[in-house]
């Protein structure tokens, strides 16, 4: 059976162009693609099953202090970004991470076979790490990859799209579940794998094109949300870093700035980027970041209309989110029942 599971974290109240084109953009396609082969399935049990998740436990990892205020709407914020871009809570299980206390429970189970030199040489933690002094490095940052594993594994998940600064996360998952099954002489968990239908873009920040975009970033000008105003979208672009050569070519490695500007308008125009390239190769920066901007306000903007409604109808979100998290902990329990058996733990 086909399991699909995925994420993005209430760090921010919106999700930026790189959460978009790197994992809402499969999302999109998988949950299409299961919903259809789903019709063909007879018995129920057998249905392939596709759970979306904000992550909130996840995002308690930041220390730079989101206030519990502002942590409870992001959440629901989140929320409201998924269903604006197409996510159908009749199609898959949409739900909030810690109204599912499986999760937790597991990331102890997991933490307490995982070895610290694996997680301290995990990118994203050595990334994370530099940014916090030394005495504030958290437990929870060093353990993220682990909870992480436990997201996955307690749905015994098979496909996972998430983008590609996870591949590594998703690497220790597989491992997490190979050493519970020596450890436990049993085989539970299926191997997750990454899957992404459509090509998954890495984009990167407006700021500088060899860093990644992010939530956490702490400058705003560095992305682009889905609920920025035409006007913002526009002066960011007008604002992003580019470099002093003329005209516009596509070289990722030695025109960072100008490729990551090259990929988003592609993603969102649906023109090659051979074809930009050759509109724009003799061409001043500033009628290139014109067309940018265009493309990029011509898809967002629909998206935003929509998340305006659903900020306007808050009710019809949290039903979203509950009926979401009673799906899950069915899942989420039966697994965990299995779990501690094999453990030795009682339930
Ligand atoms: P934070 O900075 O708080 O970690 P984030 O922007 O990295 O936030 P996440 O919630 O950690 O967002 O990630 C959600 C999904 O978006 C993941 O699948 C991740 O791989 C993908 N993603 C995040 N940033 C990018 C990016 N710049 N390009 C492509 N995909 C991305
Ligand atoms: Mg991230």
């Amino acid at each position: 059976n086909v399991r699909v599971f995925s994420g993005m974290q209430p760090t921010s109240d919106a999700l930026h162009l790189g959460n978009y084109l790197g994992a809402m953009q499969n999302w999109l396609k998988l949950q299409d693609m299961i919903c259809k082969e789903n019709e063909t399935v007879q018995n129920e049990r057998d249905k392939h099953s596709v759970l979306f998740s904000i992550v909130d436990l996840h995002s308690l990892t930041s220390t730079k202090s989101i206030s519990p205020k502002t942590l409870r709407s992001n959440i629901e914020s989140v929320a409201t970004n998924y269903l604006a871009c197409g996510i159908d809570p009749d199609k898959v299980i949409l739900f909030n991470q810690s109204m599912v206390p499986a999760h937790s429970e597991l990331t102890w189970i997991f933490n307490c076979i995982t070895s610290i030199g694996k997680l301290n040489n995990m990118i994203q933690f050595k990334e994370k790490k530099r940014s916090e002094d030394n005495d504030n490095i958290s437990c929870g940052l060093l353990s993220y990859p682990v909870l992480m594993a436990a997201d996955i594994l307690l749905y015994r998940t098979t496909h996972v799209p998430v983008g590609e600064d996870q591949r590594q996360h998703l690497e220790l998952t597989r491992k997490i579940a190979q050493i519970f099954h020596n450890q436990y002489k049993t085989k539970i968990f299926p191997t997750p794998i990454t899957l992404n239908p459509v090509h998954s873009k890495k984009i990167m920040s407006l700021n500088d094109g060899t860093c990644k975009m992010s939530k956490s970033d702490p400058s705003e000008f560095s992305r682009i949300m889905l609920t920025d105003t035409d006007a913002q979208i526009k002066s960011k672009i007008k604002k992003a870093k580019t470099d002093t050569i003329t005209g516009i070519s596509f070289d990722p490695s030695t025109r960072p700035d100008v490729a990551n500007l090259l990929v988003i308008a592609s993603s969102m125009s649906g023109q090659p980027i051979a074809d930009i390239v050759n509109e724009f190769s003799n061409k001043p920066t500033s009628v290139f970041k014109e067309f940018v901007s265009d493309s990029v306000i011509s898809h967002v903007s629909p998206i935003r209309e929509k998340i305006d409604y659903y900020k306007a109808h808050p009710k019809k979100v949290q039903e979203v989110l509950y009926k979401g998290a009673e799906k899950a902990n069915i899942i989420a329990n039966g697994n965990l029942k299995k779990i501690k058996d094999l453990v030795g733990l009682y339930h």
